[in-house]
């Protein structure tokens, strides 16, 4: 089987509202990619800092901006009128776990990614002007704090997936790397996930950005493996015709490191299915 359990009904721009993407119609236009990539489950993740309920979570300018549509609205369109699995894509704002909690405790869930997007106020996969890389920042301290961070999502146990667990790569060579080999820094984040029960998000959404890279890295995807972390495998679709992006890569990846199970959830249940293109 194969899942896609990341998957946004409309592009990040305000303009994409909720009117025009959360329907019939723009499902349909999902459903029929999906059956023609080979993909058996499809699950819809949108961004929390898009719903005003975000803003109990964090005020961030941003988020502020964003906070437009109406949480319940979402979850009961999913439900109602698509067989998709619903779920969430929550960011991870340190020291506001309890809020986090109190607004997933309101849906009922098939799934919640957890995301690293923002360190402090800086965003980590954003240019203008919160981009992180804009005052200079010494790449170590940024992918230190990133990797550190991550692994306090992870033992939030707040999230059923890690998504793109490395994004700090995002930019790849249009922003200053780390001297120090990587696995330093993914190392930071080791302890939070072996301690944790999530799955780490194998999305070939890297492969669409500067970083041209699958996320995880395969040295990170080694180490979570060998912390007996599940896999889920995502696009990150922000249109229909990202769904599937480039899987075969993905898989091909995955059974070189001996991967042979993926992911599913409903209900926040996770169960493990066998990973391929069904014959
Ligand atoms: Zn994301
Ligand atoms: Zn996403």
């Amino acid at each position: 089987m194969l899942t896609d359990l990341h998957v946004h009904l409309r592009p990040d721009d305000l303009e994409a509202s909720a009117d025009r993407h959360f329907t019939v119609e723009n499902v349909e236009g999902y459903t029929e990619v999906a059956s023609e990539r080979g993909i058996d489950v499809l699950g819809v993740s949108e961004h929390v800092h898009r719903f005003r309920e975000a803003l109990d979570i964090w005020r961030h300018p941003f988020w502020i901006d964003n906070a437009v549509d109406d949480l319940g609205a979402y979850c009961d369109f999913v439900r109602a009128e698509t067989d998709l699995r619903l779920g969430i894509e929550a960011d991870f704002v340190p020291g506001r776990e309890d809020r986090i909690a109190n607004l997933l405790e309101g849906g009922d869930w098939d799934f919640v990614l957890g995301s690293v997007h923002f360190l402090g106020d800086a965003a980590v996969d954003m240019g203008g002007e919160w981009d992180v890389w804009r005052t200079g920042a010494d790449p170590d301290k940024v992918w230190a704090r990133y990797f550190e961070t991550l692994g306090e999502a992870a033992r939030s146990g707040l999230f059923d997936v890690l998504s793109h667990p490395d994004l700090v790569k995002v930019w790849g060579p249009e922003r200053p790397r780390p001297a120090r080999d990587p696995r330093f820094h993914y190392e930071l984040a080791m302890d939070g996930i072996g301690e944790s029960d999530v799955a780490i998000e194998v999305s070939t959404a890297g492969l669409r950005k500067a970083a041209r890279e699958i996320y995880p890295s395969p040295d990170f995807l080694i180490m979570c493996l060998e912390a007996r972390r599940p896999v889920a495998l995502s696009s990150d679709a922000h249109t229909p015709n990202d769904l599937g992006y480039r899987y075969e890569e993905a898989v091909e990846l995955l059974d070189t490191l001996g991967v042979r199970e993926i992911v599913d959830l409903e209900r926040r249940e996770r169960r493990l299915v066998p990973l391929g293109w069904e014959s």
